[in-house]
Parts: C-alpha cells; structure tokens; sequence
C-alpha cells in the first residue's frame, strides 16, 4: 500500500527493456515448484532448450543461464578468451561502452573503434583493423546487434562478410540482448560464434534469464581458453544440458515462461514478429519527423525495429519531460543514457506491442510535448496513424 492515488488502467511500460509480460505467460508460470531433477522438468528442460534455437536460428547449443544479460556477456568472454587477448569493439552506444569496460576488468585488450553514437558498426572499419592486424592478434570482434541506448542496429550479414574478405580468424560475438525476437538474427547463416541475449525484451518474460548461442569454434575456443571462470563454465552446463538438466537449480517459474514465450512466438510465426516490429518502429518514427524532432539514429540503414531514441530540441531537458508524460500519463519513456543524458528520450516499441499500445504511447509523447511546453509540429500520431491504416493486411485483405 502507498499513500498514492491508484491509477486506472494499465502502466505503459514504453521503456526498451525490460517489456510487458503477456497474461499467458504470467499465467503460465504461476505454478507450483517442481522437481528439478525429476522427469517433468526433463520435459521442460528438453522443451525449451531445443525452442530456443529456433529463436537464434541455430541448430547449435543454446545455453540458459539464470542470470540478467550481463551475465552471459561474462561467460561469452572468459569461456572463449584468455588473459591478454586482444578483442575489437565499436563504441555504437552505452552498452558497449560496458561491455568494453568488462572485457578490460576481465584482463582482455580492447582495441574500441568509435563512433558518434548515430549509427551502428560499420562493417568497412572493421575489415580495415581485420587486415591490418596480419599477425591476427585480434581474437574476437565483439559487436552490440541492436544498441538500445540510441536505436541504431548493426548489420550483422555485413560485418561477416567483411571478417570473411579479411579473412582473419577471430570469433565473431554479438550481444542481440535487446534484438533478439525483434531484428532478425541468423546465428548459424551469419557465422556468429557466441550471441548473447536476455530474457525481458522482444521475448516478452520478465527479468533474469539469459540466453547464449555458441558455435562449433566457440566451443571448441572454451577448450583451451584461458580465462577464469567457474559457476558461468559451459561445459558443466552442455554436459547436464544434454539431458534436459542444469548443473544447478534452475529457475524454474522463469522456464514455464520461456515455454509459453517460444509458443507465442512460433504461433506468430518469426518472421511476422520482425515484420511486426519493423512496422511500428517505422509509424514511430514517422510520428518522429511530423512533429519536427529527429532520432539519434541518423541513418536510416541503421534503424532500430526495437526502439527508437528521439532527441529533445535544444534548451529542454528529456528527463524533465518524462516525468511529466509519467506524472500525466502514467507512461514510462527509456531515459537517455551517458553522453545523451537528459538530451534524448526512448520510445520502446518491442516485444508484446501492437499498433494501439504504440499509438497510445505516441499520443501520451504529443501531450507531454504540449504540456512541457516543448516546441514541435502537431500530427506525429496522425502520421503515424495514417502509416498503421495504410500498411493493415488483414483488413485490405478483406476489403481485396
Ligand atoms: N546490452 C544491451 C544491448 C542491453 O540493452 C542491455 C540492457 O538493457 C544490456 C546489454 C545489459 O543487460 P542486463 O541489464 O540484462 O544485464
């Protein structure tokens, strides 16, 4: 109980991450503990460790750590690299800028390739530092897929290819944590070596599980890897993996979930999910351009079907004014992250989305604009509207 009115209706949780958990799957994990070293949570085991790859399109191992993504980001570096050893980021936004900082607590090298933090990583600079690197130092290219402080998603295809032209050798690792089940990512096709990922963003459960696809040569990498690593180890948990177990308790509620979450996500189908997101980050940033405003993201190759990152006009300050659309709306906007503090706000548009929550979530915007006193054009959520009308299949379908 607090002394705070109640608020009717729902919460618009319009961060990126961590996402409204659908009521199937609060539903489906409202059970009873189980045996975790009996028969019926072999099934379970089973059931999600092998859906999972179908996520991460993978016919390799996926692993499921009871840990937020952070923690698979730990585990994909010291199961793979030793003291030393030289790795490749690009600095696209906030979470590489920590996953760089990790890398060096961990005794690695990273060599950081900047950028304004309005684009994703670009695959050309990449292959420039791959070929000249002749002695192949570089043991792995670490890249964020979809970088949720600023809305701009790399092109993993592309970065592949370039580690190919250079052809050097090192591991390719992504962390798709706010990617995966919202961008499309092909760990087998795109040879990725290790893909990290997290529980509460496009797979719609909450907080506090990981997930970590691991390659024929990542895994053979952990073989002789040289740094620590102990309750994050891969192959106590492949081996229990294998039939259905974990090496430790699980988390069991968390997996029921994962079950339903996979169902949900297949009963879609994949790639209608991807279309799904890739239609209301576009009617978002419509809204974006009629009021006047731009995305950090300043190419359009490069955008984001996860989240978009508005940037305030000059002389207003982004968390100001998410508290006002918070206090009014009872919505919560993604606040802008390190360099962008204050001067950029997130609009999250994955996970259990439609074309309502996100009109909803743009309207509440256009309000808190008119009430901060924030200059802009009206017609964002026209725009945005007249985008979701033009682009609806079932009922053109219908009308066909
Ligand atoms: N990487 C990206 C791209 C993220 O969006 C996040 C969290 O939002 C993280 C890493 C850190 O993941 P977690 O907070 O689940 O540990």
């Amino acid at each position: 109980m607090t002394n705070e009115p109640r608020r009717p209706g729902r919460h618009f949780l319009q961060i990126p991450g961590p996402t409204p958990v659908p009521e199937r799957i609060l539903a489906s994990m409202s059970r009873q503990i189980l045996d975790h070293r009996g028969l019926e949570f072999q099934q379970l085991g089973r059931r999600v460790l092998s859906g999972i790859k179908t996520i991460f399109k993978t016919q390799g191992h996926v692993i499921i750590y009871p840990s937020s993504g952070t923690g698979a980001w730990e585990a994909g570096l010291t199961n793979t690299l030793s003291p030393g050893d030289k790795v490749l980021m690009c600095e696209t936004g906030q979470f590489a800028v920590l996953w760089a900082a990790m890398a060096t607590k961990l005794g690695l090298k990273p060599d950081v390739i900047p950028t304004d933090w309005r684009i994703g990583a670009d695959a050309n600079l990449i292959e420039r530092k791959l070929r000249a690197d002749k002695s192949h130092e570089i043991k792995a290219v670490c890249v964020v897929h979809n970088e949720t402080s600023t809305g701009c998603l790399t092109r993993l295809d592309e970065i592949r290819k370039a580690m190919d032209a250079a052809h050097h050798p090192a591991l390719l690792m992504t962390d798709t944590i706010s990617g995966l089940a919202c961008a499309d990512l092909r760990h087998d096709e795109w040879g990725i070596d290790v893909t990290v990922a997290g529980s509460q963003k496009g797979m719609m459960l909450p907080p506090g599980l990981s997930f970590t696809a691991i390659s024929a040569k990542a895994l053979e990498a952990s073989k002789t890897a040289g740094l620590r690593r102990s309750y994050f180890s891969w192959d106590d948990m492949l081996a229990n993996n294998s039939n259905g177990f974990f090496p430790y308790t699980p988390a069991t509620g968390l997996l029921y979930g994962l079950a339903e979450s996979i169902d949900m996500i297949n009963e879609e189908g994949l790639e209608n999910v991807f279309a799904r997101h890739e239609r209301l980050a576009e009617a978002t940033r419509r809204a974006v351009k009629a009021w006047g405003l731009d995305t950090q993201c300043r190419d359009g190759k490069y955008y984001s079907p996860a989240v978009t990152t508005v940037l305030m006009p000059e002389g207003h300050n982004a968390d100001a004014f998410r508290k006002i659309v918070l206090d009014n709306f009872n919505m919560s906007l993604g606040t802008g992250l390190n360099r962008i503090a204050g001067k950029a706000f997130r609009i999250g548009h994955l996970g259990d989305t439609n074309e309502l929550t996100i009109l909803g979530a743009l309207t509440g915007v256009e309000m808190g604009f008119e009430l901060a006193g924030v200059p802009h054009k009206k017609g964002g959520v026209a725009a945005a509207m007249s985008y979701i009308a033009e682009t609806a299949g079932p009922a053109k379908a219908a009308a066909a």
